[in-house]
């Protein structure tokens, strides 16, 4: 038996969305604009779905910008809305953001919109008040809900209150990368002007995703066309993907309790193992019992262990895990998120991420808890 324990970087495709997907494959024969019969039910099905998605997120449904994942959703909140602000408009944002807020953040700065990075504390959140204070003539804060290497939480609704009080009506739009908070913590959106999701994340197929943008919010769109998504996001839509998003969608909101129980369970079992397998192991990011986490993810340092080779000889036995780091071009990069807490480059490069999923079952934790046992501390 194998056991997937890296659902951080995709989960499998649940039952139902699956199902949907077929579904609405079967039926769709027409593209949503066109007014014929079979356009007609495309466009019911898109709308469905929408009205369906914004339900599950407590949203308006004009509020809903479909994307091609959460990469798309986060360059499109990123670039639209400094793009529509104008020259000099400048971006907060924190060091430990995915790359797909970083990478944008950084094109931006090439092109005059000024990049202030907001440091994170050992567990890798910022300050709010730090992050309030630096927005001071910004026109957006980005700010991660979830981190998905350290499980770290932020209150991103709080931020958003900080940020109306000190600024009034003059505030910065507040965007967050909420990939990684879906399903797995409450998703508190009160306040937030954007806010990034991704299918794939949470049982919907890749390549199907969401931005939250609330209406008012000023966004240039990233690719020009036709008028679909209120002319946000032009091009056909992706009708199935956007109905097994929002079954799936439905179902994380819906089973997230009893998920995040179920994984605080799963991740208290495996960092006894490693504990036991690697007595000077070093958990990363917040403690387990920090309820501003992740319930779902462990983040781990194993001295004199190179995570790449880990990741190889724990795939070996049997369990899918991820280094905790970027694989670029064959090379191990330490992972910019560790290198922001203030590890060396080679502590960067120990380490090791678990993130179990809705479907793990108890089983497989005992497996895998016998694979790490039987793996870790000892020479390859
Ligand atoms: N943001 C975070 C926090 C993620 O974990 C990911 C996925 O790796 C993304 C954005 C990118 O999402 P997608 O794969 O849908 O483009």
């Amino acid at each position: 038996m194998r056991v997937h324990l890296d659902h951080n970087a995709t989960t499998p495709l649940s039952v139902s969305a699956r199902a949907a997907l077929l579904e609405a494959l079967d039926r769709l024969q027409g593209n949503p604009s066109s007014i014929h019969a079979e356009g007609r039910t495309a466009r019911a099905l898109l709308d469905d779905a929408r009205e369906r998605l914004a339900a599950a997120l407590g949203v308006h449904e004009d509020d809903l910008v479909f994307t091609s994942g959460g990469t798309e959703a986060n360059n499109l909140a990123l670039s639209g809305v400094l793009g529509a602000a104008g020259q000099g408009a400048a971006l907060v944002t924190t060091p430990v953001e995915h790359s797909a807020v970083l990478e944008p953040a950084r094109r931006l700065a090439t092109e005059g919109h000024p990049l202030r990075l907001v440091a994170v504390d050992a567990a890798g959140r910022p300050d709010l008040g730090e992050v309030v204070a630096a927005a001071a003539g910004a026109a957006l804060v980005s700010v991660m809900a979830a981190n998905n290497e350290l499980g770290t939480t932020v209150d991103v609704a709080a931020l958003g209150a900080a940020l109306a009080e000190r600024y009034g009506r003059q505030r910065p739009r507040l965007h967050t990368d909420a990939v990684q908070a879906l399903g797995k913590v409450p998703l508190r959106l009160e306040g937030v002007d954007l806010a990034s999701l991704s299918g794939h994340k949470v049982g919907a197929p890749v390549g199907v995703g969401v931005l939250v943008r609330r209406r008012g919010t000023a966004l240039r769109p990233l690719v020009l066309g036709g008028g679909q998504e209120g002319g946000l996001r032009p091009g056909t839509e992706n009708v199935a993907g956007a109905v097994a998003l929002a079954v799936a969608v439905e179902e994380a909101v819906a089973g997230r309790a009893a998920f995040a129980e179920r994984a605080r369970r799963h991740v208290d079992n495996l960092w006894t193992s490693v504990q036991k397998a690697v007595p000077d192991v070093r958990l990363l990011g917040p403690p387990l019992e920090d309820p501003e986490r992740l319930p779902n993810t462990l983040n781990l340092r194993l001295p004199r262990e190179d995570g790449r080779t880990l990741v190889t000889r724990l795939d070996l036995a049997g369990l899918a895990v991820s280094a905790g780091s970027a694989c670029a071009s064959g090379s191990l990069e330490p992972s910019h998120v560790l290198l922001a807490l203030g590890l060396s480059a080679e502590e960067a490069r120990a380490g090791l991420r678990l993130s179990t999923g809705r479907a793990t079952s108890d089983g497989e934790i005992a497996h895998a808890v016998e694979i790490l046992s039987r793996t870790l501390g000892k020479a390859p």
